[in-house]
């Protein structure tokens, strides 16, 4: 067997360590570490012009951001979800004592099907938080017609659709607020990190007061907050690797492209393509690029986990988003939404999906033995 490094299914990009020196030496300079501090500040404002967006806070992590997103709009009852997701989306539920009701996805886009929505809506209804799986935009208009029918609230977990963009807006428009995740797996990364996008001021004073323990001001608390809050280091990092972050994705964009050409005429083999049809300049953003899931079908001469334990003789790592689905989970399955007859086109993809490495550092020797083992040509 080879003695080559395995290939994960992502890697951070990383840029040179002497460019975050100067960094460092300013935070050592400013004796500020963190309370919203020079870089934290810097962060927001330069991803708010990148992303085309009006206000960002910025968090400790993406899963604390959707805990607070949750709270800021006082978000009680029961929330419409998807089950195809990683598990955090619905963690966020249930500690906020929230009940998750499942709802399957779309066949196409494996993001919440707004046909679906409007039947598992009850009085404790509240809200709706779909997912941007992969990147790829939900139907934004359905939902929001929905939600204004119903008078509901709608937080996007968008933390797969870092600076995607849709109908020539951001896509972290849509909704009441979006959630961005930070984590070394995602395209821009903070080591941990997260953000919540909303469009108002007073929201925006609102949830850094809920990150910061509820704190107005020396002797005043208005509210039972938590600690979300960016460290200066991380913030830092954040600024750097945002220069950086085109160029990742049109590297993505490129790999994307090789690996829909190649596996296009693989029996079997379905690629999701998070991405609209034709769209073939990477900067217009319909997609960042962030995962490469495949579909594997029954018309493959091998099963899904057999494919995957091949890439892994291999040492290709490829990775199994979304399974179990979260609803199979012990703490969700014994709801009633839960039950994997209600939910069979994630059910469905949860058994066939495999991700493909994708990532800047990817060589193309290989991901073209990538290919040829997919196409079972190796
Ligand atoms: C990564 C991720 C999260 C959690 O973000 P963290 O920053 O790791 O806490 C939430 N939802 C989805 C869909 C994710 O992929």
């Amino acid at each position: 067997m080879s003695q080559r490094k395995p290939i994960y299914v992502t890697q951070p990009d990383m840029p040179p360590l002497d460019q975050f020196y100067p960094y460092l030496e300013q935070i050592w300079e400013n004796r500020m570490l963190t309370n919203g501090g020079p870089f934290h500040q810097q962060l927001e404002e330069e991803l708010c012009r990148y992303l085309g967006v009006e206000h960002i806070c910025l968090f400790a992590n993406g899963t604390l951001a959707l805990l607070t997103a949750l709270q800021a709009l006082r978000v009680t009852g029961e929330v419409i979800t998807t089950p195809y997701s990683f598990v955090a989306t619905s963690h966020s539920l249930l500690w906020n004592g929230i009940k998750p009701v499942f709802v399957d996805v779309d066949p196409d886009t494996l993001n919440l099907d707004p046909a679906r929505i409007e039947a598992a809506i009850t009085p404790q209804t509240t809200a709706i938080m779909p997912v941007h799986c992969y990147g790829k935009p939900c139907d934004t208009r359905a939902i929001a017609a929905i939600a204004d029918n119903y008078n509901l609230k709608v937080i996007y977990d968008a933390a797969h659709a870092f600076g995607v963009r849709h109908e020539g807006a951001s896509v972290l428009n849509s909704g009441d607020l979006s959630v961005l995740s930070f984590h070394a797996t995602k395209v821009f990364n903070t080591f941990e990190g997260g953000a919540i996008v909303c469009g108002d001021a007073r929201t925006k004073q609102r949830i850094d007061r809920l990150k910061n323990f509820g704190i107005v001001d020396e002797t005043t608390v208005v509210a039972p907050g938590i600690n979300g809050k960016m460290s200066e280091i991380n913030a830092a990092f954040g600024l750097l690797q945002l220069k950086g972050v085109d160029a990742a994705i049109a590297a993505r964009a490129r790999l994307a492209r090789t690996y829909t050409e190649a596996l296009a005429d693989v029996p079997g083999i379905r690629c999701v393509r998070p991405w609209q049809e034709g769209a073939s300049d990477p900067l217009l953003r319909e997609s960042n690029y962030s995962y490469f899931p495949i579909l594997v079908g029954p018309d493959y001469p091998l099963g899904r986990d057999a494919l995957f334990a091949r890439l892994k003789e291999h040492d290709i790592v490829a990775r199994r988003y979304f399974y179990p689905l979260i609803s199979s989970f012990p703490m969700y399955r014994d709801l009633p939404s839960a039950s994997p007859d209600r939910l069979p086109v994630a059910a469905r993809a949860a058994e066939q999906v495999l991700c493909l490495p994708i990532y800047p550092a990817l060589d193309d020797s290989d991901q073209h033995r990538i290919i040829d083992l997919v196409e079972g040509s190796a």
